[in-house]
């Protein structure tokens, strides 16, 4: 008895990151690990799954993100609500106080990986995606808001990234956010009649959430709205001239966004975001801001933090268009065969050469050596070995030079064929291929 199985195909919105593209992804990846680490980040790893409660709490219950985009399930188990990670701030807080992480001494940590939020796929908006989400906890001056966007600027740079222009605004004190909520309600209660029904229910709710919205209609309503900018008090405009002095020092330009307020109820003073032209609707790749109040709020003890995050899908696209994609060879050496004695042959030599640091594939079953010559080509290897009866008979391996650009006196030897003994063959490729 047999029953089709039908196809399964991935869920709508989440990707699939295949070989060639997944050889960029390292690459970057690798680009990036370098930077924190030179800013002093150190990596940690939060669970995918956290109690539901964590992100209700820590982004806010009026947001986009906790009112439609969370992964959220009743464990069956016992009844707990878990969610799928929407972002990493609150997880990373959360880790931090249960394990005492800023108990004598600030921490600057990073955590990247994959995060879910239930959205309308499309480009740039995926429901699994990647972030880098950088965290500094314990520091309070506007001199940590700085360095992060200078360091931001530098990893641009590094990418070969020109076309991402920094928004930056400042959210205040919560006691100045109230002055600026009452005064919002009352202007916005005079445009009830235009307001969207997402406007209407957040207007008590969440006020300052009304002005974020991606509604034309809206838009120049909110333009005309009071400005939370012009509410602030002597030591919150400090911190925040504090920041752009430090701007200025370092020669990064910006624009004052007094709109900007940034997706999650957490943050407090200097929010930021870096946004691009060249990536359609989702133009924004980076964005952050301090979070004073969130660790107290998840009952920590109360302790400053500013972080940001960044949307690796957006940056690769961005990357992409900048830097041409490169074909990564799959191997140095690509070992062919004829005969069971010469594969076996070629097993062992594979592995003197991979104790010498080389990456080698063994062509994997039999073939005429013409079919596995070309599959030797399409790998991307430097150099190919053939192993026949003859270089069994003398002990020497063929060696064909099939590429010039990787090798040191690629000139001479491209195209090349010699004969290297076995037990030199391991120190002769090594150098070559240095
Ligand atoms: P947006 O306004 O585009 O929805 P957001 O304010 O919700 O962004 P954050 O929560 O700040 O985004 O997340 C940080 C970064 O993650 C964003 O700047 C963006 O680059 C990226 N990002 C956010 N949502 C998605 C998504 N659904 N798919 C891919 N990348 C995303
Ligand atoms: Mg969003």
């Amino acid at each position: 008895m047999s029953t089709t199985f039908q196809k399964v195909a991935a869920i709508r919105g989440m990707n699939d990151i295949l070989p060639g593209e997944g050889a960029r992804w390292e690459r970057f990846e690798a680009l990036v690990r370098d930077w924190l680490q030179q800013y002093g980040y150190r990596n940690m790893r939060t669970p995918v799954l956290e109690q539901t409660r964590l992100f209700t709490r820590g982004i806010g219950e009026v947001t986009d993100i906790v009112e439609k985009e969370m992964y959220t399930f009743t464990d069956s188990l016992n009844g707990e609500s878990l969610t799928l990670r929407p972002e990493f701030t609150a997880g990373a807080v959360r880790a931090a106080i249960e394990h005492n992480l800023i108990y004598d001494r600030p921490q600057r940590v990073y955590t990247m990986g994959q995060v879910f939020r239930h959205e309308r796929p499309q480009r740039g908006r995926y429901r699994q995606f990647h972030q880098i989400s950088v965290e500094a906890l314990g520091m309070s001056g506007p001199d940590i808001d700085a360095e992060m966007i200078v360091m931001l600027a530098r990893l641009w740079k590094l990418l070969g990234l020109n076309d991402i222009r920094l928004e930056l605004n400042s959210l205040g004190a919560s006691e100045e956010r109230a002055a600026h909520r009452a005064a919002l309600i009352e202007y916005l209660e005079r445009h009830r009649d235009i307001l969207d029904e997402d406007g209407l229910r957040r207007m008590y709710s969440n006020p300052l959430r009304v002005l974020d919205t991606k509604n034309p209609v809206l838009q120049e309503m909110a333009n005309g709205a009071p400005r939370l900018f012009d509410f602030l008090g002597a030591e919150s405009r400090a911190h925040f001239e504090g920041v752009c002095q430090r701007l200025d020092d370092a020669g990064i330009g910006y624009t004052l966004n007094p709109r900007l307020v940034r997706g999650l109820d957490y943050y407090n003073l200097t929010v930021f975001e870096w946004v691009t032209d060249r990536l359609g609707a989702q133009g924004t790749v980076c964005g952050g801001g301090r979070y004073d109040g969130l660790i107290g709020l998840l009952g920590g003890k109360p302790a400053p933090a500013v972080g940001f995050a960044i949307g690796m899908e957006r940056l690769l696209d961005l990357w992409s268009q900048v830097v041409p994609v490169e074909v990564v060879p799959e191997c140095q050496i690509y070992i062919v065969h004829q005969g069971e004695a010469a594969q076996r042959k070629a097993a062992g030599i594979a592995e003197s050469l991979r104790d010498a640091g080389l990456a080698v594939i063994v062509h994997a079953g039999t073939g005429s050596f013409k079919s596995q010559f070309k599959r030797a080509d399409g790998s991307g290897a430097s150099v190919a070995i053939v192993l026949g009866d003859d270089e069994l008979a003398q002990g020497t391996a063929s060696v064909k030079y099939l590429r010039a650009d990787a090798l040191p006196d690629g000139e001479a030897l491209a195209g090349q064929q010699t004969r290297i003994p076995f037990d030199m063959l391991a120190q002769a490729l090594a150098e070559h291929l240095a």
